[in-house]
């Protein structure tokens, strides 16, 4: 058995969506100041690093994070890698990877990963993300989880139909995977995110178990 953490560090300088609470990770009490202990604190979006979208973030109805299926948030997982020429995931290219029958969670890996990859932590506009039509195909073959290797499930500019059809579908969304490191193929998922009360987003701790 191979663990695979396809998690993205969390430190300060790390990536974040244009216009959102820049991660802060601080100690403020320190034992070689003769504190009895070391104790940091955090500041960041919800939606920092590696985390899950709940239908909330883009449904003002939506169920909020600590309502999403821990059977969804574990479980056999495909995932997809695309050519590095691809820049959007369009119907096309959902039609060309050929999804199995049954299967229901599938991680896209893009070049978006190489972006972890090779350390780049200035905001990319240009990342790979899932367009509309796309969604509604993932939504019509049964699909329940989906991720993927940037911020964004969706193409820059164009969040919201996106998030809107995966998240109307109750689909639980990963963003800010790094796949750089993991092989296209079955895996078992552990999505575990922080058990946040009433939010639209949690980061998570997101491993792939290969047997
Ligand atoms: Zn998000």
């Amino acid at each position: 058995m191979k663990i695979h953490d396809i998690t993205l560090m969390m430190e300060e300088g790390m990536t974040v969506w244009p216009g959102e609470t820049a991660f802060v990770l601080q100690r403020d009490k320190k034992i070689e100041d003769g504190a009895n202990a070391n104790v940091s604190h955090l500041e960041m979006s919800v939606h920092t690093g590696t985390h899950v979208d709940a239908p909330f973030h883009f449904l003002s109805t939506g169920d909020t994070v600590e309502n999403l299926l821990l059977e969804l948030l574990i479980g056999k997982v495909v995932v997809v890698e695309l050519d590095g020429q691809i820049g959007e995931v369009t119907r096309e290219v959902v039609e060309s990877i050929g999804l199995a029958d049954g299967v229901k969670r599938v991680l896209f890996k893009t070049r978006n990963s190489d972006y972890w990859a090779t350390g780049i932590q200035d905001f990319q506009e240009g990342f790979v993300g899932i367009d509309a039509d796309a969604s509604k195909l993932l939504v019509e073959k049964g699909i329940q989880l989906v991720g993927i290797d940037y911020l964004s499930v969706a193409p820059f500019k164009r969040s919201r139909p996106t998030h809107e059809i995966l998240l109307a579908a109750k689909m639980v969304i990963i963003e800010g995977l790094d796949l750089s490191g993991v092989k296209p193929g079955e895996y078992t998922l552990y999505c575990l995110p922080l058990k946040l009360k009433h939010t639209d987003g949690a980061p998570a701790r997101v491993i792939l178990i290969e047997e």
